[in-house]
Formats: structure tokens, sequence, C-alpha cells
């Protein structure tokens, strides 16, 4: 039984830190003041890995 809502809890941590993770970008794009930002470049944030095309 403990187990079990472990893995619940183990879950429900992954999607909390996966929507932290989509908040944070979301918000870095109205946050961002630095002109030199790649995410002005890019249009995705740093640290949103969607493989860093250089
Ligand atoms: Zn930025």
């Amino acid at each position: 039984m403990k187990a079990h809502i472990a893995r619940i809890v183990e879950k429900l941590e992954q999607q909390t830190r996966l929507q932290v993770a989509v908040l944070a970008a979301l918000a870095h794009e109205q946050l961002c003041s630095d002109p030199r930002c790649e995410c002005h470049e890019t249009g995705v944030p740093p640290g949103f890995s969607v493989t860093a095309a250089a």
C-alpha cells in the first residue's frame, strides 16, 4: 500500500515538475529583458531543451 502511494506521489511530482518547466518557459518569454538572450533568437528560452541546435 505504501509503495503504491509512493508511486502515485512520484507521478504527481513528475507532472508538477513538467508544469513548472512549462510555466517557467512561458514566464521567461514575458519576463526576459535581456536582448541578447537566446530566447529572442530561437523563440525558446534557455534551459527549455529542444536540443540547442547551434
Ligand atoms: Zn530570454
